[in-house]
């Protein structure tokens, strides 16, 4: 059994091509991620429809920060997380300019909290030219929340790659905290066996430090991927048989409360 817990719609805005590659790639279930568009437009009503026509998938909607200061989009975005295919909500820390931490944001982390609504964050590096700040985007950002909300169960996007050390320190001190796999190689192109060695070599110091890979799950972020590369890259990681359940399903299947047949 294989999810892939970090996907997104293709351009077209359909997931016919994505239910192809999951084929392909024998993935049991993805996790589609809405997205804040040009003008601070979210396409989760498309996400919506997308996994409505699939058992296979699952949606996470995004949180788009500027909208908060809006009672009314507040109470839209909560009602939204009692739709039975929605399975947690994203932040997109770093391409807005907030803070994890910032006090508008813990009404929200107060609900989800309170009805075990997974949160993720996108950690790390941000595109070429994005006009956001890294310093928003930096795993530390996640600890304060963690600590501050310990019943919060909270996703770090990318684990914070390039700072994978930084994260792991983040998952070791907090319970509540997890972190997925995807976009660790460069973009639109074929992961190369070199592109291998280097995640090899890179996730083995996290491993060193963690000594198990117990908190991570498996995610791409496609289309930017293949996910067949990507889960042949993951699958070339040293795993106890334990740790390969909780990478490839185990952990998506709590954390997001996924039940696949
Ligand atoms: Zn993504």
């Amino acid at each position: 059994m294989v999810i892939d817990c970090h996907t997104h719609l293709d351009d077209d805005g359909r997931a016919e091509k994505l239910l192809r590659s999951m084929d392909d790639a024998e993935i049991d279930a993805s996790i589609v991620i809405a997205e804040t568009l040009p003008g601070d437009i979210s396409n989760a009503g498309q996400v919506l429809e997308a996994v409505r026509q699939s058992d296979r998938l699952w949606a996470i909607i995004n949180c788009v920060f500027s909208k908060t200061v809006e009672l009314k989009y507040v109470e839209e975005l909560t009602q939204l997380l009692h739709e039975d295919r929605i399975v947690g909500l994203k932040f997109y820390l770093g391409y807005e300019e907030y803070s994890a931490n910032d006090e508008r944001l813990h009404q929200l982390y107060e609900y989800c909290e309170k009805y075990d609504v997974p949160i993720m964050f996108h950690t790390g590096v941000l595109e070429t030219g994005s006009t956001g700040l890294l310093e928003y985007s930096h795993p530390l950002q996640v600890d304060r929340v963690a600590t501050r909300f310990p019943n919060l169960t909270i996703v770090m996007a990318h684990m914070g790659n390039p700072w994978l050390i930084d994260c792991a320190a983040v998952l070791a001190k907090n319970q509540n905290v997890y972190a997925d796999m995807s976009a660790f190689f460069a973009e639109n192109r074929s992961i190369t066996a070199h592109d291998v060695e280097v995640f090899k070599q890179r996730m083995e110091q996290v491993r060193v430090f963690l000594y198990s890979y117990e908190k991570f799950l498996f995610g791409t972020d496609y289309p930017l991927y293949s996910q067949k590369e990507y889960l042949g890259a993951v699958e070339a990681l040293e795993m106890e048989q334990a740790e390969h359940e909780a990478v490839m399903h185990a952990n998506a299947a709590r954390v997001f409360g996924i039940t696949t047949s």
